[in-house]
């Protein structure tokens, strides 16, 4: 009788450890945490992906703007370490660019980018080729939903997730510090998130020259920092271009004209350019106690290092050893 009310424990706690609905849930989809989960899909698991914008890529995502699709949320660099353009082009099917000379733009990549290489036609195409990767493999379920709250059960061993009415489990909760939601463990002490905006402003130029830059460096008070997308971006006329301005706050983004006159007086732009149109998007980042989450999850709970991009080759090899490459999957 003993050993039967042994093994029936035993069963019991067995059948909870294992049943649960994901093997895995990535929370956002900004580079890493879609890599992550496709790493995860590749292995054979069952992966939830919850993102509560409408389209995926976080800071990595394009908007439609002055009239333009697919256009970059922001200005961003990914480094010139060519094992992240190799897995890229290899795993993806990326194409790339040189950053900052113009003249090599058209041409093949250059081994010395002074900025580094971007992607061909910019964040669209990182995050559409991710996606597509994604939806291609079985057992992968992407919604555009915000994880609401999750309970931590370590004795079950899996993670309660509640989102737009529904709940689920999962053996394995993957976040980054951006991620937000709330935790119902009665002994963890949900804050409020920390939020940061970047401010960004859009400059459709018309100019009988072609673009002079690419990524800038702030040059006026008030500019983070500039990118040129003409390069990555289908344009219906040839004389146009499309700046994007990082700038220190909200309050710049009405200095549109005093950003496009430094731009004039510095060269980037000649001095019959005018401006056509003038637009702004601002991105909020929030930030959650992620740490304290991991602390209470244990190795339930996995937090991405997502803060730079080019960060992401530390992940190179484990996401590699499960990933087949494009020429070997075809
Ligand atoms: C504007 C900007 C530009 C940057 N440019 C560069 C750069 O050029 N080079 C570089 O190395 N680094 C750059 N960074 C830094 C870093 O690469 C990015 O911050 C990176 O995208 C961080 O990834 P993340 O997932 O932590 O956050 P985010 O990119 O903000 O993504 C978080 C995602 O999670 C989603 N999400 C959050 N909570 C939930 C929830 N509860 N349910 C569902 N979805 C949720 C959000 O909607 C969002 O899509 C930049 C950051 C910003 C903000």
């Amino acid at each position: 009788m003993r050993c039967t009310l042994i093994f029936f424990l035993f069963l019991q706690g067995w059948v909870f450890s294992v049943q649960t609905d994901y093997d895995a849930a990535v929370v956002g989809t900004s580079p890493i945490s879609m890599l992550e989960a496709f790493y995860h899909l590749s292995k054979g698991e069952k992966v939830l992906i919850l993102e509560s914008d409408e389209v995926c890529g976080g800071a990595w995502k394009s908007i439609d703007i002055c009239g333009i699709e697919h256009v970059d949320l922001g200005c961003h660099l990914i480094g010139s370490d060519s094992r992240l353009k190799e897995f890229f082009e290899s795993y993806f099917g990326c194409k790339f660019l040189c950053l900052q000379h113009p003249q090599q733009l058209a041409n093949e990549v250059h081994e010395r980018c002074a900025n580094g290489y971007y992607f061909s036609q910019g964040c669209f195409e990182l995050i559409s080729h991710l996606e597509a990767a994604i939806k291609a493999l079985p057992n992968a379920v992407l919604l555009h939903k915000k994880l609401e709250s999750i309970f931590i059960d370590p004795e079950r061993e899996s993670i309660e997730l509640s989102f737009g009415g529904s709940r689920c489990s999962t053996a394995k909760l993957i976040v980054t510090p951006s991620s937000q939601f709330r935790v119902e463990n009665p002994s963890f002490s949900n804050q409020e998130p920390r939020a940061h905006l970047y401010p960004h402003l859009y400059l459709l130029i018309e100019d009988d020259v072609p673009a002079s830059f690419t990524y800038l460096n702030g040059i006026t008070k008030g500019m983070s920092r500039a990118m040129n997308l003409t390069s990555f971006l289908k344009f219906p006329k040839h004389n146009l271009q499309l700046i994007v301005i990082q700038t220190h706050s909200k309050n710049e983004l009405e200095d549109g004209e005093r950003f496009f006159k430094a731009f004039v007086d510095q060269s980037y732009l000649s001095s019959n350019a005018r401006i056509i149109i003038s637009d702004h998007y601002s991105y909020n980042q929030s930030y959650m106690n992620v740490s304290g989450v991991s602390q209470l999850g244990g190795k339930l709970v996995e937090v991405l290092d997502t803060s730079s991009f080019y960060g992401m080759v530390r992940y190179l090899e484990k996401w590699k050893s499960a990933m087949i490459p494009l020429q070997l999957a075809n």
